[in-house]
């Protein structure tokens, strides 16, 4: 009854719940500058009941919206931030809505909304059965940048709230097992002397050869490091023509492993290595950490209760013209990428999906033991309490991330489909939590584990403010 209640207000408010993720879709703002998002889904709450609290740890776009004062305190989270230069029209061959503008590449129109829907279904479902508990909607602005929940979770925002959970679109109907890799993120500047390169190199100390041999003595730092670990640079500034001995350098660092202790000593090798390129060219240098986060803990009794949640509430149905654009978006992947994709998701069935455009199976929870590539700042929030981002079928299979199929997709009635879905389900799992102590302390006594004796340090100084004036993308 008291899902019905929820998954009913769900269904009812459809096409209003749509409204929102297209509106979001059409805002398409950056991380930390999502006003009109993040006031659109404040306005939602509301309405609806919710107490709100904007503008959290310095950043105008994070906000945590409340229904409810006695524990227990569950917790949804939505994202709203867009990616640079994807903007794109909702149609399927690639089409540019406004030059040079962002578009939603990761679909987090529809993460923001179902998130919302959620916690307004679940507030339904408490008031209409007199349940004791409490529903809060985490608005984290930035995921994209790592920024919004690293600084939420430092602050103390995620604090009291016994579990939480989130909803990501993607190709699968997926409630992962695996984890992502903890991640820094540093800028460095070296200061040379200007001079004439021809005429007078000897008076001069070049900042790039400063860079340049920095990243060399990483290069060969890579040998002896733990092999899943990733480490990836660009060259910010290297000097403005070859006849000045270039007076300022800088580069910019992502240092990526499975384990935050692994992160940390890297990082702190290469700030050695910069000391040495600094001291060899006869520079001076500085750094610049911008943000830091950690593996994400991933717990099995979480994901099988949202398995059990997706199979209750069934997968979407969709219309033959629904399949048909979805295939003509499929058709401008290249097949062996679509291929690539499917292995490289680890699903024991994957063959299965070769011919299919959109998956609307619902696979046991998988990938216990893997580590994707990525970094995602849901990993912070999972150290804090048990937390589960799930996926729902949303695009065609194989469709590169951040791409401009996926913002192409963003507003189509299959992601729409999409959206109702992940909604339903993560009501679903956030009601079935607040009732059943026994299933809340099994995600406790596992997250615990899951915790290997380490304690959650935040990457980021105290005095670290959230970057509100740059932008850094993932
Ligand atoms: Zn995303």
């Amino acid at each position: 009854m008291l899902k019905k209640v929820a998954l009913s207000w769900i269904d009812e408010n459809k096409s209003h719940l749509v409204g929102v993720s297209d509106q979001i879709w059409d805002f398409a703002e950056l991380g930390l500058q999502e006003f009109k998002s993040s006031a659109l889904l404040i306005q939602e709450l509301e309405k609806h009941g919710f107490n709100i609290e904007s503008g959290v740890v310095g950043m105008p776009t994070a906000f945590v919206a409340s229904y409810g004062a006695s524990k227990p305190a569950l917790g949804i989270m939505g994202e709203y931030d867009a990616l640079s230069d994807l903007s794109q029209k909702p149609v399927t061959k690639k089409k540019v809505l406004v030059e040079g503008a962002p578009g939603h590449g990761c679909g987090h129109n529809i993460h923001g909304t179902s998130g919302m829907a959620a916690a307004i279904a679940v507030s339904k479902a408490l008031k209409a059965q007199g349940i004791k508990g409490t529903v809060k909607f985490f608005g984290c602005p930035a995921e994209e940048t790592l920024v919004g929940k690293i600084f939420m979770v430092r602050d103390g925002v995620f604090r009291g709230v016994d579990a939480v959970f989130s909803h990501h679109p993607s190709t699968m109907n997926a409630a992962r097992l695996g984890s992502t890799n903890a991640l820094n993120s540093v800028k460095f500047q070296f200061h040379g002397v200007a001079s004439h390169a021809g005429a007078s190199p000897h008076r001069g100390r070049s900042a790039l050869d400063a860079v340049e041999l920095m990243n060399t003595g990483v290069n060969y730092m890579r040998e002896h490091v733990v092999q899943e670990a990733r480490i990836h640079y660009v060259i910010e500034e290297g000097g403005g023509a070859p006849n000045v001995v270039p007076a300022y350098a800088s580069s910019w660092y992502y240092i990526r492993a499975p384990e935050r202790s692994q992160v940390e000593h890297i990082y702190r090798w290469i700030l050695k290595i910069a000391e040495g390129a600094a001291l060899m060219t006869g520079t001076t240098h500085s750094y610049k950490f911008l943000t830091g986060g950690y593996n994400c803990l991933n717990l099995q009794t979480m994901a099988d209760l949202v398995v059990k949640n997706m199979r209750e509430i069934g997968t979407p149905t969709y219309t033959e013209e629904e399949l048909t654009f979805a295939k003509e978006i499929q058709k401008t992947i290249p097949s062996e990428n679509i291929v690539e994709s499917l292995k490289r998701s680890k699903r024991e069935d994957w063959q299965n999906l070769r011919d299919v455009i959109i998956d609307r199976t619902i696979p046991e929870p998988w990938g216990k033991g893997e580590v994707s590539g990525a970094s995602t700042d849901v990993a912070d929030v999972s150290w804090q309490a048990p937390t589960k981002e799930f996926s729902t079928a949303t695009w065609v299979l194989g469709i590169p991330g951040h791409s401009w199929q996926i913002v192409a997709m963003g507003k189509s009635s299959v992601a729409h489909k999409s959206l109702i879905f992940a909604a339903k389900t993560m009501a679903a799992c956030v009601l079935d939590t607040m009732t059943q102590p026994s299933l809340l302390k099994k995600m406790w006594d596992e997250l615990e584990k899951a915790k290997q004796g380490e304690r959650y340090v935040s990457p980021l100084p105290l005095d670290l403010k959230p970057p509100t004036d740059q932008f850094h993308p993932q």
